[in-house]
C-alpha cells in the first residue's frame, strides 16, 4: 500500500500590511444627540432636532440670534467680530441648526464650519481686482431671466432665489438671498411667469437635453412645485436628463427623512424618468467630512433604497478642504455613504470672500494626492469654471500657467472658440515681488497680454 501523500499548501503572504486607522477613518461618523452641547439646543431631543420646520425656524440670520444660540461657547471678541463680518459680506447670513451644532465652538476662528457660513471681519482679504460678482457671467448666457444655456445640450434653471442656508463663497452672490449692505441682487425670486417663460424656451431649443434645477435650491421648492416643475421637464420629448441641485443633504439631512412631501415628491420624479427612460438625479454639495454624520447616513440611505442616485459637487476652499488628507476623508467618506464624488470645483472669482480661495497649483496638488485613494468612479474632477462664461474645465488643462502671478489661461473649443478664460490665484499668496506687480493697473495689463501671448505661443 502506497504511503498517501498529503500537500501542504503554500501560506498567502500578505503583499500588503493591514491598513491602519486612518484608512477606515471614513466610518468614523458622529453618532449621538450631539447638538445637545448648544446651548439653546440642550433640551432638543431627537425627533425634534431631525424635524426640518423645526430646523428651519430656528436657523440663525443674525449675529444676536447666534449669540442667543450659542451663548458664552463664543467667546465676546468672536462676537464682535462677526457682527463687523456682517456688514461687509455680499451673502445674507443662514446658517441651519444642524450646522451651528456641528461647528467646533472651542475653536470657531478655524472651524471649516464656521469658515463656510459666518463672515469675521478680522478674516476678509481685499479682493483680487479681476473679481466680479458674476464671474460667470450667467446673466450674460440668459435667454430669459432665469434661465442659462451656455453649453449646446444643457441648460441652467432658476425657480428660486432662497436657500437653507447662505454660502459665504456663493457664486450666484449676484442674486441668491436678499440684498446686504453691499450688494444689490438681481431679481430671480418665485415668479410663475418667469417659470414659463423658461419652459418655453426649452421646449422651443430641441438640441437642450440636459436640464440643471438649481438657484436657490431646490430644497426651498414646495413639494408640489418640484413635482409641476419636473413633469413639465420630463413631458418635453428633448429633455433626456434632469439634475434637481441640492445643498440640503450636506446641511439639513433630516428634511429628507421628516418632509415626506418633498422626499416623495423627488422620488416620484426618478420614478416618472425611468419609465421614460430619462435619467433624473440628485447633485449636492458636501464641502467637509465633519458636515457628515449618523443624520447624513440615514438620509442617503432611503434615498438609495428608494432608487434616487446622488452625486456630490464640493468648492475647495481655504480653510475648509484646502489639504489633502481632509479631501481623501471627504472623498472617501462620500464615497462610504453612496454619494458619488463627481466634482472639486475651484472657488469662483467671486468679490468678497478672498480668504476663501486657493491656487490652482493647490487643485493639482490635491488631485494628485486623492487619485488612488479608491475606486475610479468615486474620485472627483478637479474642474475651474472658466470666468467668463468658458464652462467647466479640467483644472490640469490651462493652456499656460504664470505661477508666479497667479494667472492661469484657459480655452474652451467646444463651448466658445476662440476666447481666452483667465482664473487668478488670490494676490496674498504670491511672491512678494508679484504682490506688487498686481498694485499697479498697466502692469496687470501687460502680465495678463503675456499670459495670453504665451498660451497662443503654445498651440
Ligand atoms: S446653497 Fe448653493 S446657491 Fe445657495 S448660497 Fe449655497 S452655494 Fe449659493
Amino acid at each position: 500500500m502506497s504511503a498517501l501523500s498529503v500537500s501542504i499548501p503554500t501560506p498567502v503572504r500578505p503583499l500588503k500590511p493591514p491598513a491602519g486607522p486612518e484608512a477606515l477613518e471614513h466610518m468614523n461618523l458622529r453618532q449621538g444627540e450631539f447638538w445637545r452641547v448648544i446651548p439653546a439646543y440642550k433640551d432638543v431631543d431627537s425627533d425634534t432636532f431631525l424635524n426640518h420646520l423645526w430646523q428651519y425656524q430656528h436657523s440663525v440670520k443674525t449675529p444676536e440670534e447666534l449669540q442667543h444660540t450659542v451663548q458664552d461657547l463664543a467667546p465676546p471678541a468672536f462676537i464682535e467680530d462677526m457682527r463687523a463680518g456682517f456688514h461687509r459680506a455680499p451673502m445674507n447670513v443662514r446658517v441651519s441648526p444642524y450646522m451651528i451644532a456641528l461647528i467646533d465652538w472651542s475653536n470657531p476662528y478655524t472651524d471649516p464650519i464656521r469658515t463656510q457660513f459666518i463672515p469675521l471681519a478680522s478674516r476678509l482679504l481685499p479682493d483680487h481686482p479681476k473679481l466680479s460678482l458674476d464671474s460667470l457671467h450667467e446673466l450674460e448666457d440668459s435667454p430669459t431671466p432665469g434661465l442659462t444655456h451656455r453649453y449646446v445640450d444643457k441648460a441652467l434653471f432658476l425657480p428660486t432665489n432662497v436657500c437653507p442656508v447662505y454660502c459665504r463663497y456663493c457664486t450666484r452672490s449676484y442674486a441668491i438671498g436678499g440684498d446686504t449692505e453691499v450688494v444689490e441682487k438681481a431679481e430671480l425670486a418665485t415668479n410663475q411667469q418667469r417659470w414659463q417663460q423658461a419652459f418655453a424656451y426649452i421646449a422651443s431649443r430641441p438640441e437642450l437635453q440636459d436640464i440643471v434645477i438649481s438657484g436657490g435650491d431646490a430644497y426651498q421648492l414646495p413639494a408640489k412645485s418640484l413635482r409641476k416643475i419636473g413633469e413639465t421637464l420630463l413631458d418635453m420629448p428633448n429633455i433626456r436628463r434632469i439634475r434637481i441641485a441640492s445643498k440640503g443633504p450636506a446641511v439639513m439631512p433630516s428634511k429628507i427623512l421628516t418632509d415626506t412631501a418633498w422626499t416623495e415628491a423627488l422620488v416620484g420624479l426618478v420614478e416618472c424618468g425611468r419609465r421614460l427612460g430619462k435619467d433624473v438625479m440628485l447633485h449636492t454639495h458636501f464641502n467637509h467630512p465633519n458636515e457628515i454624520t449618523w443624520i447624513t447616513q440615514q438620509a442617503m440611505q432611503l434615498l438609495f433604497e428608494r432608487g434616487v442616485m446622488v452625486r456630490n459637487q464640493s468648492v475647495l476652499i481655504r480653510g475648509v478642504n484646502d489639504d489633502a488628507r481632509t479631501m481623501q476623508l471627504l472623498v472617501r467618506r462620500l464615497g462610504y455613504i453612496n454619494v458619488h464624488p463627481y466634482y472639486v470645483y475651484m472657488h469662483d472669482m467671486v468679490k468678497g470672500v478672498e480668504d476663501l480661495r486657493t491656487t490652482v497649483q493647490t487643485a493639482i496638488d490635491i488631485e494628485k494626492f486623492v487619485r488612488g485613494s479608491t475606486a475610479g468612479f468615486n474620485t472627483p474632477t478637479f474642474v475651474c469654471d472658466a470666468p467668463g462664461g468658458g464652462g467647466k474645465r479640467d483644472v490640469h488643462s490651462y493652456d499656460y500657467y504664470d505661477r508666479e502671478n497667479g494667472i492661469a489661461v484657459y480655452s474652451a473649443p467646444s463651448v466658445k472658440p476662440g476666447r481666452w478664460f483667465l482664473y487668478f490665484d488670490p494676490i496674498d499668496q504670491l511672491s512678494p515681488a508679484a504682490q506688487e506687480r498686481w498694485k499697479d493697473p498697466r502692469t496687470q495689463d501687460e502680465m495678463i497680454a503675456d499670459a495670453t501671448a504665451r498660451a497662443a505661443e503654445g498651440r
